[in-house]
């Protein structure tokens, strides 16, 4: 589903390197983890699959489903079945939760050539999605993210994934900042959407929320490429370790 072939990136202002050479396989229906140090380039491979400005691609590919997302514009991939959950969720003062969320929906129909959904049956699926993820009815007609808590944007951004219903989901650190019950919702969000056509990469520091999202791959990426990969038991090795002795073995 997507393939990202030696993957160089710089930033777009100046010549600071930050990918050199990714190279990542992830199948239909399979959740990959990506664990690694600081700094490494984990929210930089996400920002550069779904578009953000501001970086530069030198050399490689990546396609999702043969299209090549590196071509299109943001709106363009996102319509082609990416999403990104934030590491940092973006507030965006002056437009309500639900209209976000709809034009949203409706946009992503639209892409694909279907009609709009009606207010009705968008009204009934959001609020039961809503209700899943312990996201109230007033938090819905708030600004988007706007005054909420670190967990509640977070589940928010899982909100976001449930009704767009995307192919490849990317979650940037999505249970940093979440306390032991709202990862598990989030966690609890994430496997309801797990099915054999849709595919997940998880961007985390910690073991504990591979517990709850068992990963198929876990890859460890350092110095802007990934440096090893493995089953599950990688994760484990990293919480156990550290990333020193996992780093020495591959340098
Ligand atoms: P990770 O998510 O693995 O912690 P990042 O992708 O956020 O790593 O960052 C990788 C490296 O690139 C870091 O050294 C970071 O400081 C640098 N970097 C990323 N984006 C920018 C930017 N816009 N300006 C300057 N440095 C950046
Ligand atoms: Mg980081
Ligand atoms: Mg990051």
């Amino acid at each position: 589903m997507l393939e990202i072939k030696n993957l160089h990136v710089k930033l777009a202002e100046g010549d600071k390197v930050i990918l050199n050479g990714v190279d990542l396989v992830v199948n239909a229906g399979e959740v990959h983890a990506i664990m690694g140090p600081n700094g490494s380039g984990k929210s930089t491979l996400s920002y550069v699959l779904s578009g953000r400005d501001g970086y530069e691609v030198t050399e490689g590919s990546a396609t999702l489903d043969g299209v090549d997302l590196l071509e299109i514009e943001p709106e363009a991939r996102a319509a082609a079945g990416l999403f990104l959950a934030f590491q940092y969720p973006v507030e965006i003062p002056g437009v309500g939760n639900m209209t976000f969320l709809r034009t949203a929906v409706n946009a992503q129909r639209k892409a694909r050539g279907e009609a709009e959904m009606s207010a009705g049956d968008f009204l009934k699926l959001v609020r039961e999605k809503a209700r899943t993820l312990k996201i109230d009815a007033e938090m819905l007609k708030r600004p988007v993210n706007v005054g909420f808590s670190g967990g509640e944007k977070k589940r928010n951004e899982i909100l976001q994934m449930a009704m767009l219903e995307p192919k490849m989901c990317i979650l940037d650190e999505t249970d940093s900042g979440l306390d032991v019950d709202a990862m598990k919702l989030v966690s609890d969000g994430v496997n309801a959407l797990r099915d054999a056509g849709r595919a997940f990469l998880v961007i985390t520091h910690y073991q504990r929320l591979l517990d709850h999202i068992k990963p198929d791959v876990v890859h460890i990426m350092a110095g802007g490429r990934i440096v090893k990969s493995g089953g599950p038991d990688l994760a484990l090795e990293v919480e156990r370790n550290g990333y020193a002795g996992i780093l020495a073995e591959v340098a």
